[in-house]
């Protein structure tokens, strides 16, 4: 496409694919499957571009391209995540009109719970164009031709992303993808560290302010009692952090329905992980981060019930919720349905030694082995093995049970055992709560089996 007398069109093909690994900051690991995962056309576009951002006809130009083509590269390599659009872009004025336009070409997670499965296998599937030409589909056309809308180079790191969750990433060898996953998980733990131990610093005192406001909260249907409990703690606007807390399943609805638009997409950490069958359709965008996700083309619409659906069903297949526990200030980003063996998150947690403070736990399970019947649904559930069995038998002969026991320390405070807890055994408290009037809500003739205590 590139014109061969424009002065990128005269780029050896070494030194353009030289230039822009080195711009495009592509990790020697991938370097072998980078044909896979870039053009020489995008190559030539973000070699062009280097740090500015570029209207259509600024690349047009700098690219020795016509318009018309200038637009479609573009647009492809925003579909693709090689470029990015200016934020104010797409949060602004021009949305309704982008949004309506990519209805006719996005990709799409199916639905229905039993179909999200199919994304395991990275297929995504293309939905019909559902007409409506508010927006036009010459809308963004326009106005990149008439230079409005301004494009910069994304990175590779965000590029490898969307790779994952919707291209080509299974062609590539399990042992390739593994070493490239191990990479994500360094780059991931480099962009976030510094955040992480600010939270590790301020764990003692966001405990105490915990212990000052926390209520006990019995969460055997899943409801969550609480919000207010964080809303004044000072400082933290400025610290942010990808999936900042673990909440239960009430919780998460409740931010559902404070949303305007949710959009769900594939778990990039379990396509890229691949250490589970966990089910990977399951990452949801709220608000803004959702209008981006299908301004960009991908992922797909849900209405609040059908979300709602979604994260229930995802609890049910074991995955915990984690999200911005304070998005009553900070406004409303994600919500994520994570495993703990594949999502960086947590693997980044274990790494930096960041329990209790990110992901933050706001509540801790407590175990009144009085009502357990054993059935050992709880083992099955938690991720961190803190209910296991201990070796010890409880019954004689047939009724013979292995023993569950339950060690606190490992809890990060997801629900998913007390929500399927079939006798009550089962009641999350918030962490800081004076354990003796916490325990005393569910404590039975045998009393409970562990101290109430939110690691750190
Ligand atoms: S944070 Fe959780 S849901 Fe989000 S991409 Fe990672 S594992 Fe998936
Ligand atoms: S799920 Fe409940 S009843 Fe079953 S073993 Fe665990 S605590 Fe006991
Ligand atoms: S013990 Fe804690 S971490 Fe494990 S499932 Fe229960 S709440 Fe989640």
């Amino acid at each position: 496409m590139v014109r061969e007398n424009s002065e990128l069109g005269n780029r050896s093909g070494m030194a353009l694919v030289d230039e822009f690994v080195e711009l495009f900051g592509v990790w020697e690991e991938a370097r072998p499957y980078l044909s896979m995962i870039v053009d020489e056309d995008e190559m030539r576009l973000v070699v062009a571009m280097r740090d500015h951002a570029v209207t259509v006809d600024e690349a047009a130009e700098l690219l020795g391209l016509p318009a018309e083509d200038a637009t479609d590269l573009l647009l492809r390599a925003y579909s693709r995540c090689i470029v990015d659009k200016h934020k104010d872009e797409v949060a602004g004025g021009h949305l309704p009109a982008l949004r309506s336009t990519l209805r006719s070409t996005a990709s799409a997670v199916c639905l229905r719970p039993a179909e999200y499965r199919f994304l395991c296998g990275g297929q995504a599937t293309s939905f019909a164009a559902t007409g409506g030409s508010a927006g036009s589909p010459g809308g963004i056309r326009r106005r990149c031709r008439q230079g409005h809308v301004a494009f910069s180079a994304g990175t590779f790191y965000g590029r490898l992303d969307h790779f994952a969750k919707f291209e080509n990433w299974d062609d590539i060898p399990a042992a390739d993808r593994r070493v490239i996953d191990r990479r994500f998980l360094d780059e991931f733990i480099a962009r976030h560290r510094a955040n992480v131990q600010r939270k590790m610093q301020r764990l003692p005192a966001l405990r105490s302010t915990l212990r000052s406001t926390a209520s006990a909260v019995c969460l055997r249907t899943g409801q969550a009692a609480s919000f207010a409990v964080n809303a004044d703690r000072p400082g933290e606007a400025e610290n942010s952090l990808p999936n900042d807390t673990v909440l239960l399943l009430g919780e998460v609805e409740e931010m559902l329905d404070a949303a305007t638009h949710i959009a769900v997409q594939p778990c990039d950490c379990r396509r890229l992980g691949q250490f589970c069958d966990r089910p990977v359709g399951t990452c949801i965008t709220l608000d803004s981060a959702a209008l981006q996700l299908l301004d960009r083309g991908h992922g797909q619409a849900l209405t609040r019930e059908e979300a709602k659906e979604l994260v229930r069903w995802a609890d049910q297949k074991g995955l915990m919720h984690t999200a911005d526990s304070e998005w009553q200030t900070r406004g409303l980003h994600a919500i994520c349905n994570c495993c703990a063996c594949d999502c960086y998150p947590f693997r980044a947690a274990r790494e930096l030694g960041s329990k209790g403070a990110w992901p933050r736990s706001r509540y801790v399970a407590v175990h009144n082995a009085a009502l357990c019947n054993l059935c050992g649904a709880c083992v099955k559930r938690c991720h961190f093995d803190a209910f296991y069995h201990d070796g010890a038998a409880i019954g004689a002969d047939e009724r013979e049970k292995p023993n569950v026991s339950f060690d606190a320390d490992r809890c990060w405070g997801c629900g998913l055992c007390a929500n399927t807890c079939p006798s009550g055994a089962i009641a999350m408290v918030s962490c800081g709560a004076e354990p003796a009037r916490e325990a005393s809500l569910s404590a039975g003739p045998r009393g409970l089996s562990s101290n109430v205590r939110c690691e750190g």
